[in-house]
């Protein structure tokens, strides 16, 4: 549809003979997945929606041409009376803080020179002829920036270790295997502005002194895949990747690896397998990916939001991305918004935004104006956060304490009606579809809570099947070999602890 509306646009513009006067721009997501199509004016920033082919030519003959608004496109708040025209003022953007997507709204990902224009390369320019390697890992200390991709673990210290690790060859590898169900940050990221992992992962690849990286992506990101690949053939066309990058002797090259969309390919031990060629399971720890990651070398790997955080920590420099954040997680956090939220879609917020602020001041609050009952943070491998604990600030740290993770980003919200044993059993089944079947404890463990969380929905619940399934949840996490085993108990455990009642409920009222 958006090039539908685009194509009206066109010849709106030809008809009046104006072409060459307006630049229409394809630009990456805008995080308004409930909105349909959408269009910014600029330089004013009027924001339009829910646009169909016929509105592309009226925003041309009315706003353009004319000099109205065109009202009905507009965007209203929940709850208000009148529309907020300008995105500049409209709540869903203006308490977004846009680092990791701060391209989407403005350039063309298949242009270079609207990357270059928005300060592109400079991060890589600066760490390839101002800075040493060691410089570069220090910058990262200081900047705080954790691991995006679920533990949140120091980037810096990830580095600096595999800089250390004696190796012929490095690596530095990009996690894109985004399989939680509700999660598509990583494909905005991609899809909407592809030089930036491609910098971040050259400006990697200098400090920890590696000249090869891997973009695993996912096979069902077409257009992500696509993108990166056009990139990647510009960057080497400009001399941002290949050889003596910047005159200044660094070599670096990328290559796309893709994999067959296994949620378990998202653990850093079976992504490296994968990329080798072998089926992709996960082998036990140690050996770190720091000392023997890819091929048995050293390795560093970081997720999509991750790699797309370090160019402009480089270009703005450490303290700027430091002050940015809670104290102990800096910068930003990109989540998607799904379930019975008013706005769907993906928002970026500071560490340490509450979670009541990205439901109800960014995300509109709840559907039908119903009340909240909870959300479901970290996709299967979080938990879920009940209404009494809604004030609590999204950072690595405030999220473990009431048993939920950050995980990669995923929220589900779930309203007022939501049966919380049906959530638990959907993300045990997800994580029993998943599971690679390796280890016992997960193979086998996660398929007999499951069969408990069925019996319990479906009429056969037994007295003893709560305490069955804590037994069980808690021996899974202590005894699985790879992420997805030790967390995948997580829903079921967050839902007994905080909707216990309802267990008891289905058990009772079967009897
Ligand atoms: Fe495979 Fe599950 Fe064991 Fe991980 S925990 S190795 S996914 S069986």
């Amino acid at each position: 549809r958006c090039a539908a509306v685009i194509d009206a646009m066109k010849e709106a513009l030809a008809r009046n003979g104006i072409a060459d006067q307006v630049k229409i721009v394809l630009t990456g997501c805008m995080g308004t997945c409930d909105m349909g199509s959408v269009a910014i004016v600029f330089p004013e920033g009027i924001f339009y929606h829910r646009l169909k082919p016929e509105d592309g030519a009226e925003i041309i003959e009315e706003h353009i041409i004319k000099g109205n608004l065109v009202r009905r496109l507009l965007y209203t708040a929940p709850g208000a009376k009148e529309p907020t025209p300008c995105i500049y003022d409209i709540d869903l953007f203006k308490k977004q803080h846009k680092i990791v997507l701060r391209n989407n709204f403005y350039i063309d990902p298949s242009s270079i020179e609207d990357y270059i224009a928005r300060d592109g390369y400079a991060g890589l320019g600066k760490a390839v002829t101002q800075m040493q390697p060691a410089e570069i890992i220090e910058e990262m200390r200081r900047s705080g920036l954790r691991g995006r991709g679920g533990a949140g673990f120091s980037v810096a210290m990830k580095w600096g270790y595999t800089a250390l690790a004696k190796g012929s060859s490095k690596y530095v590898v990009c996690n894109g295997e985004e399989g939680d169900p509700g999660a598509f940050m990583d494909r905005s990221v991609l899809e909407g502005d592809p030089h930036s992992i491609i910098e971040g992962m050259a400006i990697g690849g200098r400090a920890i002194g590696a000249e090869k990286g891997y973009i695993y992506v996912r096979v069902e990101y077409q257009l992500a895949i696509e993108r990166l690949e056009h990139a990647i053939q510009k960057a080497y066309e400009r001399g941002f990747l290949g050889k003596n990058i910047f005159d200044s002797g660094f070599n670096f090259d990328i290559e796309i690896r893709i994999g067959a969309g296994a949620f378990v390919c998202g653990e850093e031990t079976a992504l490296l397998t994968s990329i080798e060629g072998k089926r992709g399971e996960p082998r036990p720890r140690p050996p770190f990916p720091a000392s023997e990651g890819v091929w048995g070398k050293p390795t560093v790997l970081n997720n999509v939001e991750t790699w797309a955080n370090v160019p402009k920590i480089i270009h703005r420099g450490a303290d700027w991305f430091a002050s940015i954040g809670s104290e102990k997680s800096k910068g930003t956090k990109v989540f998607t918004l799904a379930g019975q939220v008013n706005h769907i879609g993906i928002v970026e917020v500071p560490m340490g935004t509450t979670i009541k602020e990205i439901i109800y001041d960014i995300g509109g609050g709840i559907q039908g104006n119903k009340e909240f009952k909870a959300v479901q943070i970290g996709g299967p491998s979080g938990g879920c956060i009940p209404a009494a604990l809604l004030d609590t600030p999204v950072d690595y740290d405030s999220l473990g304490a009431p048993g939920a993770i950050m995980g990669s980003g995923g929220m589900i919200v779930m309203d007022e009606n939501t049966c919380m044993v049906d959530i638990a059993k959907f993300f045990m089944d997800f994580c029993v579809d998943e599971s690679c079947g390796k280890c016992s404890p997960c193979r086998i463990g996660t398929k007999r809570m499951l069969e408990i969380l069925e019996r319990i929905t479906t009429g056969g619940g037994r007295e003893g099947d709560i305490e069955l399934l804590e037994e069980s949840g808690e021996m899974i996490k202590l005894t699985a070999l790879c992420g997805l085993g030790y967390t995948a108990p997580n829903s079921v455990l967050s839902t007994i602890r905080y909707f216990r009642n309802e267990y008891e409920e289905h058990i009772r009222e079967h009897k």
